[in-house]
């Protein structure tokens, strides 16, 4: 195979000073093999050859890429509401920045080999846990919702001890930046404010620059204006995890972007059945990261991210009215997306019926909810009815109709729907809904039978469940099953931050 250009890379963070991370060198991995290479991500950034079996090594982290400079960046955090203190990359082995056609990527090894923020930890990455990873990252992308992208997945029979004994693996992802609220919040609870500043102005200047158009909002703050838009791609980032059904399940500040990017794939499942109280994550007792609630924590992360971000600011009363932006961002954003999702798009979203727009959408969550219709199933369906009808006639609402046990309350939602839509054209409305309400997410029993045959040495399933999930609103005929509900078995299947 062709021998690859070399990576352009940039090793900005690197700059910074030894505060910010330890040097050090990926532990090497035993008899590594490719578990799954992502082809389309390395086209998009210019990384092709990237993937070729010359570079096997270096994604396992056996090797290194020519003028990478392998470290461990330190940040802290709060897990489940409380501060942890010094946490850091106990795992993930950043690479560098490299140039690529999606402007510059930093590009890390998760599962790479102890790191001095291991703490008790291994280091290590179970293969379970990176294929989750892996196609949780790409099906996100292909929702069109922010995300760290994963660019290869190795697999090794070297074995990693959990509850089981199982075996390693190693994701290569990569992301404009991985910082995390808690990089920031590490940095102010020492009460360090150079260093604080030192990132702050790099993520801005890197990251960030928009900061600096925005200042004049909040009397030429750029640490402020940085808030804002943190808190903005927060909002945005929420209501698309709200509107596909996405628990994430472990929202500690330290699994929070700077960049409101999906980061952290660990207990995260796609709901099956609706039930605003589920939670996902088996550890979590308290339910403190349940579905509804993760709009409220996105908030509380971004109090503690404000918290940290006051002696850049130097004004709590402008720090406050900042994070208020969230408060009206996120129900507006989320307000848009559910509308999207009932095909109140264009002409048909006015903005003077937001209001009657909503209770559209509560009362129509709540009799899913009542009846714990399959979330994911139920937007698909109304999606091609609404495609489907014709008028005078609600046939085309049948299928629709007969997933509820409550038809007279179904009945009269329908009504009021029906209603809003008016003389829509419904076949262009009934397209807009498909290209938004998806027919394939990554269950958590798809999931599981991608990695029982890993397990087991078959890798296709990976990349079978990889193609549809990268284009989840295109019917692929052929693969019905995949869109089906839970099977039997899956229902025992318990996730928890174990990985
Ligand atoms: P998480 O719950 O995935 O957000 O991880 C919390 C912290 O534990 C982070 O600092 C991780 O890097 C670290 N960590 C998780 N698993 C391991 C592991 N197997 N080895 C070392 N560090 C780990
Ligand atoms: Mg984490
Ligand atoms: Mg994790």
């Amino acid at each position: 195979s062709p021998s690859p250009a070399p990576l352009l890379w940039q090793h900005s963070l690197t700059q910074l000073g030894p505060q910010f991370f330890t040097r050090l060198q990926p532990t090497p991995l035993a008899t590594p093999a490719w578990a799954a290479r992502n082809h389309a991500l390395a086209s998009e950034l210019g990384w092709s050859a990237l993937l070729d079996d010359a570079h096997l090594s270096a994604l396992a982290g056996n090797a290194l890429l020519a003028g990478s400079d392998p470290l461990a960046t330190v940040y802290s955090g709060h897990q489940f509401g409380h501060w942890a203190g010094q946490l850091g990359d106990g795992r993930a082995i950043w690479l560098g920045e490299a140039a690529s056609a999606l402007g510059l990527q930093e590009i890390q090894l998760k599962g790479a080999g102890p790191t001095p923020y291991s703490r008790r930890g291994d280091g290590r990455a179970v293969l379970r846990s990176s294929i989750r990873e892996y196609l949780c990252s790409e099906a996100m992308h292909g929702l069109g919702i922010p995300t760290t992208r994963a660019l290869s997945l190795v697999a090794s029979p070297e074995p990693v001890r959990r509850e089981t004994l199982e075996t390693a693996a190693v994701v290569a992802r990569v992301a404009p930046s991985f910082l995390r609220f808690g990089h920031l919040e590490h940095f102010a609870a020492q009460g360090d404010v150079d260093s604080l500043r030192t990132l702050v102005d790099h993520f801005i200047d890197h990251h960030l620059p928009q900061a600096d158009e925005r200042a004049p909002r909040w009397q030429g703050n750029r640490y402020a204006a940085m808030l804002d838009l943190v808190q903005d791609s927060t909002a945005r980032l929420l209501a698309q995890w709200q509107a596909v059904g996405f628990c994430h399940g472990v929202m500690n500040t330290d699994n929070m972007s700077l960049l409101g990017l999906t980061i952290d794939y660990g207990p995260f499942q796609f709901m099956d059945g609706f039930d605003p109280g589920h939670i996902c994550n088996h550890t979590d007792t308290q339910g403190r990261y349940a579905y509804s609630r993760q709009p409220n924590i996105a908030y509380w992360n971004l109090f503690c991210l404000a918290q940290a971000l006051l002696p850049l600011i130097e004004d709590q009363d402008l720090t406050l009215q900042v994070l208020e932006g969230y408060k009206t961002g996120f129900p507006r954003a989320l307000g848009d997306a559910m509308r999207a999702k009932l095909g109140l798009i264009g002409e048909l979203a006015s903005d003077d019926l937001r209001e009657s727009d909503w209770s559209l959408v509560e009362d129509l969550l709540q009799l899913m909810a009542k009846q714990r219709l399959d979330f994911t199933h139920f937007w698909r369906q109304l999606s091609h009815a609404v495609a489907a009808h014709q008028e005078g006639s609600l046939a085309a609402f049948e299928p629709v109709r007969d997933l509820f046990v409550d038809r007279d309350s179904w009945q009269a939602w329908l009504s009021r729907y029906m209603q809003r839509l008016g003389a829509a054209n419904f076949s262009e409305v009934g397209q807009s809904m498909l290209r938004v309400n998806p027919k394939f997410v990554l269950r958590n029993h798809l999931a599981e039978i991608a990695i029982r045959q890993a397990q087991s040495g078959d890798f296709s399933e990976i990349e079978t469940l990889h193609n549809l999930l990268k284009s989840p609103f295109d019917e692929h005929p052929g693969f019905e099953a995949y869109a089906d509900l839970p099977p039997d078995w899956a229902r025992q299947l318990e996730i928890s931050c174990s990985s």
